[in-house]
């Protein structure tokens, strides 16, 4: 299907088209497609801009993925359609490994999702040999890599399920997660809920790494500041001023866009 580009929903409705070609194609499940129609209604809530909550979360995962020993960036099937040259984009920039791990596993979807990540310029994806298990998750998602997740100190993980997030909390990982949802599992349970779409947000994050990389000192400082509950009350505040918009009357029109500029600290 053709979108014309004047239509409202233009990007959203692009996004539907890249998910359903890429379950066509095997590496987007069914299952996929439900958990974007959940974050679709909660960016619809949000308006679909980034928030300032949500600037400072993905400043604040920039500054702890750069000063990471080993960041891992965990990929799904999802986050592959929707933004793979993305993910290898802030890959290459923190520099940090990939690892595909996908709840609902087969070795032909990883294969697929590897092979894609690498024709968009990822190098040695980690994913289709795991040697080794996260403890307290009975799924195929338990299968890591020890040169990649399992190993890791920092791990982004977008589009997570609760469960794994949690495993890997115990862990003692510092956990980035990226979903709009801000009640689900993963935003209680990760060490940095970043609660935003995931496209703006691995761009976001991706402008705050290569700003902090030249200035580590605050760097450092960002990171010092950063408190997650701070953070996520920021996040609900902004719903209720969201709501009370609503309430008064004054449209659902989307919030100001903000730009990942210093004004987002
Ligand atoms: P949890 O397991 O953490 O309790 P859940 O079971 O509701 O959450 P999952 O299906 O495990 O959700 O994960 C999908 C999550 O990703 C949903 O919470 C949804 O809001 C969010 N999500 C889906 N698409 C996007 C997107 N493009 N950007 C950001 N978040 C998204
Ligand atoms: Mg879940």
């Amino acid at each position: 299907m053709r979108i014309p580009r004047s239509h409202p929903r233009y990007a959203s409705l692009m996004q539907r088209e890249r998910l359903v070609r890429a379950w066509k194609a095997g590496i987007v499940v069914p299952e996929g497609l439900i958990a974007h129609g959940r974050g679709e209604a909660w960016d619809y809530l949000m308006g679909e801009g980034t928030s300032a909550p949500a600037l400072v979360a993905e400043r604040a995962a920039a500054a702890y993925l750069l000063a990471a020993h080993r960041p891992v960036i965990s990929v799904n099937g999802n986050v592959a359609a929707l933004n793979g040259r993305d993910v290898v984009r802030l890959a290459k920039a923190i520099p940090a490994r990939i690892e595909v791990n996908l709840f609902h596993r087969s070795k032909d979807r990883v294969r697929k999702i590897v092979h894609l990540l690498e024709s968009a310029g990822a190098k040695s994806v980690l994913g289709l040999r795991p040697n080794a298990r996260i403890p307290g998750l009975d799924s195929k998602r338990a299968l890591a890599n020890r040169e990649g997740i399992f190993g890791a100190d920092v791990v982004l993980v977008p589009l997570e399920d609760g469960d794994r997030a949690e495993a890997l909390v115990r862990m003692k990982k510092t956990v980035i997660s990226v979903d709009l949802n801000p009640l689900s599992r993963t935003s209680q349970r990760a060490t940095i809920p970043i609660v935003d779409e995931l496209t703006r947000a691995l761009r976001n994050i991706e402008k705050f790494v290569i700003e902090l990389k030249s200035d580590p000192a605050e760097a450092a400082r960002v990171r010092r500041a950063y408190r997650k509950d701070g953070n996520l009350r920021a996040v609900y505040s902004f719903l209720e001023w969201r709501i009370d918009r609503l309430r008064r009357g004054a449209g659902v029109r989307p919030a100001p866009r903000r730009k990942a500029t210093k004004a987002g600290r």
